[in-house]
């Protein structure tokens, strides 16, 4: 174990963290795993957000990943360029799958048990999406990684952690950002942005907030798991949201109580 990943490994959550929620779905975009660089992988980042995990993981949360592939490739950015859509959304699909790799490594590292399961299959580096096989992985303590996004092209790694979040009977669906929520406006480029508490599905749709992507909304939105957006570079934050604390936004079918 290198000296950061044994120093990761080392930090306990508190003593009195107890969960708020039994079984989670963690969207990672790509972009999160690019650290400080343009594109690709810092390593360095993939560990940090590894040892989040594991913290998880150690507090009795079963936590499965979707992983994105936009610091690599985007299937729209090859379209723009004169490709197939498909095809380029084939390559799209691919780079989730190096992005998932290179997340097992990290939390094997921390002797954490993964499995990464993949849409489109791919027998040699990882095993098959089979639905029943994963929730069993999750049962015995494994991490699994959805690799491949839904398999299919034309669509999103936001809608498939919709999916897969359904699929295994998540309790909340929760996506890392470089943000603490979610914002009426880029809080990046317009100061005048005000941040949300709570948001429900609907106003998510009719305000056209940058969340996630449309279909996935719908998809937690006609399944009822919360959607809970948090910062994923501020360590500590996941296990702190999973307790109920820290800076996030939790998008539900209910509307925020009025102010009296
Ligand atoms: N993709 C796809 N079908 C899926 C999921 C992903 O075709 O079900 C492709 C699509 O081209 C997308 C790329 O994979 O641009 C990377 O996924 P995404 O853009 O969702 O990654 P993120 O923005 O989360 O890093």
């Amino acid at each position: 174990m290198s000296d950061k990943a044994d120093k990761i490994a080392k930090i306990k959550p508190l003593p009195d963290s107890k969960p708020r929620y039994a079984r989670v779905l963690l969207k990672i975009s790509g972009e999160a795993l690019m650290g400080k660089e343009q594109s690709g992988l810092d390593l360095a980042t993939v560990d940090r957000i590894a040892g989040e995990i594991k913290h998880a993981s150690d507090i009795g949360v079963q936590v499965c990943l979707v992983i994105g592939g936009g610091n690599i490739f985007r299937g729209l950015q090859g379209a723009a360029q004169g490709m197939d859509r498909a095809s380029a959304d084939y390559m799209g699909m691919l780079a989730t799958v190096m992005n998932a790799l290179a997340m097992q490594s990290a939390l094997e590292k921390i002797d954490v048990q993964t499995r990464v399961l993949s849409a489109i299959p791919m027998t040699t580096i990882c095993e098959p999406y089979i639905r029943r096989r994963a929730i069993r992985h999750m049962e015995k303590g494994r991490i699994v990684i959805f690799a491949a996004g839904t398999g299919n092209p034309y669509f999103t790694t936001d809608t498939a952690a919709a999916l897969r979040a359904t699929e295994m009977g998540c309790d909340a669906l929760l996506k890392g950002t470089q943000v603490d929520g979610v914002y009426s406006a880029d809080p990046k480029k317009d100061p005048k942005a005000t941040r949300y508490d709570r948001l429900t599905y609907l106003e998510v749709l009719a305000r056209d907030l940058k969340v996630m992507d449309a279909s996935a909304i719908s998809l937690a939105r006609d399944n009822h798991i919360p959607i809970i957006v948090f910062p994923l570079h501020k360590p500590g934050t996941f296990v702190h949201v999973l307790c109920g604390g820290g800076p996030c936004t939790i998008i539900t079918d209910k509307a925020a109580a009025p102010l009296s």
